[in-house]
């Protein structure tokens, strides 16, 4: 077999350089061809939506933006142990451990904390690894329907605590929420 005749997709078509008559250099037929596939594509069900103002309804497994729990007293839970990172197959998340001083057990939970705790949202797929993880219930994939907002600037798809950990008043009415339960 030469290798003029060789398709390895098998969708291989030859080019033919025979001369076009005057009907097919009119393209009349072409035109019609197209308008006619247009016209076909005006009663088949939209694929697209109209998003942001349409949220595509999400699977019950849809894993959103991550968050990072504080506990019942308003206290990151996050002890900077690494886990998350070590089992994130992106390799999205970084970290810098540091030594809770006395006077800041009302802001960490445990003796060690994350002063810097980054994820890198342009190498994150939303696995959910980090969460499965980690042994302090610190780091959870939210429900939220907002994905990572668009930006031209790399530095802006660096997530760090400011976006990362729960606000404080949430975290409060959730511990209200549960106590009352
Ligand atoms: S969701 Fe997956 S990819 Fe994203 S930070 Fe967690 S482990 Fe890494
Ligand atoms: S989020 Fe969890 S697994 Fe990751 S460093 Fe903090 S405590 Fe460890």
């Amino acid at each position: 077999m030469s290798i003029e005749t060789i398709s390895l997709s098998g969708r291989k078509k030859l080019v033919s350089h025979k001369e076009m008559s005057f009907l097919e250099r009119m393209y009349l037929l072409a035109i019609v061809k197209g308008m006619i596939i247009t016209i076909k594509h005006l009663f088949t069900r939209k694929v697209t939506i109209q998003y942001p103002e349409v949220v595509r309804e999400r699977s019950p497994v849809y894993r959103g933006q991550h968050q990072l729990k504080r506990d019942e007293q308003g206290r990151e839970n996050c002890t900077a142990c690494g886990l998350c990172a070590l089992s994130c197959p992106a390799e999205a998340i970084t970290m810098t451990a540091a030594e809770r001083k006395p006077e800041e057990k009302h802001l960490y939970r445990e003796e060690k904390y994350a002063s810097i705790y980054e994820i890198n949202m342009l190498r994150c797929i939303f696995c959910g690894l980090c969460e499965d993880a980690c042994p302090k219930d610190a780091v959870y994939l939210t429900t939220s329907k907002e994905l990572v907002a668009s930006s031209y600037e790399r530095e802006d798809f660096i997530y760090g605590k400011d976006k990362l950990v729960m606000p404080l008043d949430i975290a409060m009415k959730n511990a209200q929420l549960n106590n009352a339960n």
